[in-house]
């Protein structure tokens, strides 16, 4: 098939925003009765989930202490729910358990639960805690915990695999997608903002909107939009920070247990919700008895076998190279800089020791290959979902994105000129305006 020279709409990645987009604008011209075909095109540079989402520990959770996140994941996870079987989704629910400086957050974050009408138990004091904890994992020891808000919703989904069935579903309907085309840049209409045209290594693609979901490229794609590499910030107390960079990357730190992941099974033999820690008990190395930190300190992991083991990651770490120096690709796995550290392997395996017996003694079983990579945030580390230029929306979902699998498809709503409360507390004039989230206690910079 020939190199297309106009298409409606282009969309650039296809990773979990590109497809979902792509899905949702192909269901609603079907739906109204018009051609898909040589309408919606898909362009990315590699392939299908090459980027963030094709890395992804897959975890889909509504544990938020931003309200706008929570209800923004309560649609997503309707969507989830749709076709579980297309999307390799896996409902087992997600555990967040937590210290007592975390406690009065997490009941917040349930009391909201419920007034949406998102299902979820919390258990609060260190007994009660333990006698929960051990109701599923009969070996469970982890320290310093005084509440579990335990989601019957949500889970993980195989990273690869579901965005396969995206694409199944987005290809039977009529869209192209294009792999190994590289954009370069945009081109403007003379006399108006917005995009005419998106250049590609193949040549130019005439079109009426453009959807930009290119995860940690957002960086690059920021600059071929011509928007502002720093920004002025009104932070939460009314102080306003000039030549704020707009972006900035943080090192995202998971691996593999290489056992069987059968070995995570709960007591009644099922699987497991998602697993998520944070505590302030002292971290000892299940390898060396030293200390490993005194500090709060958190984990997650479930049984994957798409991974072949128990499969989570730590808290990530700040990049400190300037934002415009580093380097994205290669990207994960293939990237000679950005890999989960050997310190990374230690802390977690010994994370996992303290919450459960069954864990001791398991280093030597740590899968050396590489793992992790870099994710791009903003300067509150929540999502931007706009429109630019008229025509150009931009999916910047500060790597909170593979549970957002509803968000594309809110953004192609949007294309097509309705505007959508749930992405509304999202756009980029609210760091200007000081419309930011609220902040919780948690360690981790996305929730
Ligand atoms: C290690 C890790 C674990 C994570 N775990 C989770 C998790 O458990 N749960 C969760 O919700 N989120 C998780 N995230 C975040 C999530 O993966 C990302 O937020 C999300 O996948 C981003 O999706 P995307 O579609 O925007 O971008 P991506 O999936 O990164 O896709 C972008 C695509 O754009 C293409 N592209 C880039 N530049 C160009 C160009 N010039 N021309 C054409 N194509 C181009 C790339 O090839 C790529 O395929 C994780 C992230 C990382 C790094």
């Amino acid at each position: 098939m020939a190199f297309p020279e106009h298409a409606d709409y282009v969309i650039v990645g296809a990773g979990i925003h590109g497809l979902s987009s792509a899905w949702r604008l192909a269901e609603r011209l079907t739906e109204k009765g018009e051609a898909v075909e040589g309408r919606i095109v898909i362009l990315d540079k590699a392939g299908i989930a090459a980027g963030a989402t094709g890395i992804a520990c897959g975890v889909v959770r509504n544990n938020y202490f931003q309200p706008a996140m929570r209800n923004l994941m309560a649609h997503s996870v309707g969507v989830w729910e749709s076709d579980p079987e297309a999307f390799s989704y896996h409902p087992v629910g997600y555990m967040q358990i937590s210290c007592e400086a975390m406690r009065d957050d997490v009941a917040q974050i349930y009391t909201e639960q419920k007034a949406i009408g998102y299902e979820s138990v919390f258990i609060e004091g260190a007994n009660a805690c333990t006698s929960y904890m051990r109701g599923i994992f009969d070996d469970w020891q982890a320290q310093g915990i005084t509440s579990v808000l335990h989601e019957k919703r949500g889970g993980y989904a195989n990273n690869t695999k579901s965005m396969y069935g995206l694409a199944r579903k987005v290809e039977d309907l009529g869209v192209r997608i294009l792999t190994g085309v590289e954009v370069k840049g945009f081109t403007r209409d003379n006399g108006s903002a917005a995009i005419r045209a998106v250049e590609t290594d193949r040549g130019a693609i005439t079109c009426e909107q453009v959807i930009i979901g290119t995860g940690p490229w957002v960086r690059d794609f920021w600059d071929m939009l011509d928007l502002p590499r720093q920004i002025t910030l009104r932070d939460l107390d009314g102080n306003v920070h000039e030549n704020v960079d707009m972006w900035r990357f943080w090192q995202l730190e998971e691996g593999v247990l290489n056992v069987d992941p059968e070995m995570l099974m709960a007591n009644d033999g099922a699987m497991p919700p998602v697993i998520h820690v944070d505590t302030d008990a002292p971290l000892i190395s299940d390898v060396d008895g030293s200390v490993i930190t005194e500090e709060m300190w958190g984990i997650y992991y479930k049984p994957d076998w798409h991974f072949g083991g128990i499969q989570g990651g730590a808290a990530p770490y700040k990049v400190e190279t300037p934002v415009n120096d580093v380097a994205i690709d290669p990207y994960g796995p293939s990237s000679p800089e950005f890999v989960s550290s050997g310190e990374f392997a230690h802390m977690w395996v010994s994370a996992l020791a303290h919450c459960h017996k069954r864990f001791e003694g398991m280093m030597p079983k740590y899968h050396r290959e590489p793992s992790g990579g870099i994710g791009c945030f903003t300067p509150d580390s929540f999502p931007v979902f706009d429109r630019f230029h008229e025509n150009a929306t931009v999916i910047a979902d500060s790597n909170h994105g593979y549970k957002m699998l509803g968000v594309g498809r809110l953004a192609a709503d949007e294309a097509m000129g309705e505007p959508q409360d749930l992405l509304a507390p999202f756009r980029f004039e609210r760091f200007e305006k000081g419309e930011l989230h609220p902040t919780s206690n948690s360690p981790f910079p996305w929730s």
